[in-house]
């Protein structure tokens, strides 16, 4: 089957699957756009002067391999994304930044997003993903965690499932949780 009639499935919808399943449907079934808030719109900039730091970093980087924004895809996976970057470490690292405080914990959709990200670099370089990390700009702090697999099963799981809401175009069932008070689609969510 061509990627037309299955089209890949972008690692960013990961995050938002664990944030909540009903956001895959109001934006991969019914086309709708969160609302941007003011947090979303400075997350967006602090990442792009991150990258702009990067660049200059390069420059003067002694010693441990980095590769930035890398574009990678796998059909195999179903999954396409933009790994912000990969640090050559005794093994290889993936790096997620996040525009945030640094959590007691992280969110669950930051994990699977990063071991997504791990999948897609260790289908193009064939070689295991050690370790993920994630940097939460904000307190300028980040989490590692192992990349095990049973979290790489996960998200075969995740992205499973996000294809059946979107190919049977069913959506999944209404169920109050914290993300509620700050998610961009709680004004339609409410009424479906
Ligand atoms: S308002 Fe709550 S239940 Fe509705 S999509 Fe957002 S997080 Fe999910």
């Amino acid at each position: 089957m061509s990627e037309d009639e299955h089209p890949l499935i972008p690692v960013s919808l990961i995050r938002q699957f664990y944030y909540c399943p009903r956001i895959v449907y109001f934006s991969q079934v019914l086309g709708l756009r969160e609302m941007t808030t003011e947090l979303m719109k400075a997350g967006k900039e602090e990442h792009a002067k991150e990258e702009d730091r990067d660049s200059r970093r390069k420059r003067v980087q002694l010693g441990g391999e980095r590769y930035h924004r890398l574009h990678l895809r796998s059909e195999r996976l179903g999954l396409e994304g933009v790994v912000d970057m990969v640090i050559e470490n005794k093994g290889l690292v993936v790096v997620e930044r996040k525009y945030a405080e640094r959590p007691r914990r992280p969110l669950k959709g930051h994990y699977y997003q990063v071991v997504a990200y791990a999948m897609l670099v260790e289908s193009e370089c064939g070689r295991p993903v050690r370790k993920g990390r994630i940097v939460y700009l904000k307190s300028r702090a980040s989490i590692e965690f192992e990349i095990t697999d049973e979290m790489r099963r996960h998200v075969l799981w995740a992205v499973k499932r996000i294809k059946e809401i979107v190919e049977e175009e069913v959506i999944p069932p209404y169920s109050p949780r914290p993300g509620c008070r700050t998610c961009g689609y709680r004004s339609v969510c409410l009424y479906v």
